[in-house]
């Protein structure tokens, strides 16, 4: 998966990143990978917790329809949900906005032995509000700063942090928002207000490089996920989400009493 992973200070360009690579995974395979994986990451997070030791973030962004709720539903499938949470992030509320911008963000960051999604999340402040200008360029354009020293903050304080730009191309987005615009199970996700979005995509891109390209860090590495294909886009977030947590050299604690001689008594 490493070659997903962008090393730090390095100039992205999205246009070499294919969305529809599969990295030559068989279809046919991928189910059964990903349930491995889904098993695995499940004991994984019951290690986390029981270990109590290590707190870990997921970043999840992507233009609209590029899966970050399906990542969400299909990585994390089997794992106890009382050890994760979900933080989305929409527009900022008018309190929010009369605080720095990590004000909101950092109320969800995850406490030890948690994992917490972040469904959107502060680098919006350096997409949406780079690309529709909601703040001169002069004020996003220290964020990158901000950012890389926040984060860093975080991990200093025991937080392993893991960020995903789920990679999907135009057609496919059109693809899937003219699903949902004639399904009446998903309409309910589409904005027409998306449709601007859309009309700037190569503004996003260029956003997007600028993250990428500026905000991977040691202690916050960017994936960009070919997101094409859903199976694909789970199996390369599950496999860097085990690996991490495997990285992690995890182990189960010891009770904190003297249990040798201790017999279970007969009820009272
Ligand atoms: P959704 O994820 O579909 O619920 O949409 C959330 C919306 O909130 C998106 O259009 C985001 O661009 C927007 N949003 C999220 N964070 C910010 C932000 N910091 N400033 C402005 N808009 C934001
Ligand atoms: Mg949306």
């Amino acid at each position: 998966m490493d070659r997903y992973r962008i090393p730090p200070d390095t100039p992205v360009s999205l246009s070499r990143f294919d969305p529809s690579d599969t990295g030559g995974v068989d279809e046919d395979k991928a189910e059964d990978r990903l349930k491995d994986l889904n098993g695995r990451l499940e004991s994984l997070q019951e290690l986390l917790y029981a270990e109590g030791k290590h707190k870990v973030l997921v970043v999840l962004q992507a233009m609209d329809t590029g899966g970050k709720d399906g990542v969400i539903r299909h990585v994390f499938e089997g794992v106890n949900p009382v050890g994760v949470k979900v933080a989305s992030f929409g527009r900022p509320t008018e309190e929010a906005l009369a605080h720095d911008y990590l004000w909101r963000i950092h109320a969800h960051t995850p406490g030890t032995g948690q994992i917490t999604i972040f469904n959107r999340s502060h680098y919006e402040d350096v997409l949406v509000v780079r690309v529709h200008g909601l703040m001169p360029e002069g004020v996003w354009s220290r964020r990158y700063r901000h950012i890389n020293e926040w984060e860093r903050l975080l991990a200093e304080e025991g937080t392993t942090i893991r960020k995903f730009y789920l990679h999907i191309s135009p057609e496919e987005q059109a693809k899937r928002l003219q699903e949902r615009l004639e399904d009446p199970t998903k309409r309910w996700k589409f904005k027409v207000g998306d449709l601007n979005e859309r009309a700037r995509w190569g503004d996003y891109m260029a956003a997007y490089e600028a993250v990428l390209s500026q905000t991977s860090t040691p202690w916050g590495p960017w994936y960009v996920v070919p997101a094409n294909r859903k199976w694909y886009r789970n199996l390369v977030v599950a496999t860097v989400l085990v690996e991490t947590l495997e990285g992690l050299g995890m182990g189960y604690p010891p009770s904190g009493d003297d249990l040798s001689g201790v017999v279970i008594p007969p009820a009272g």
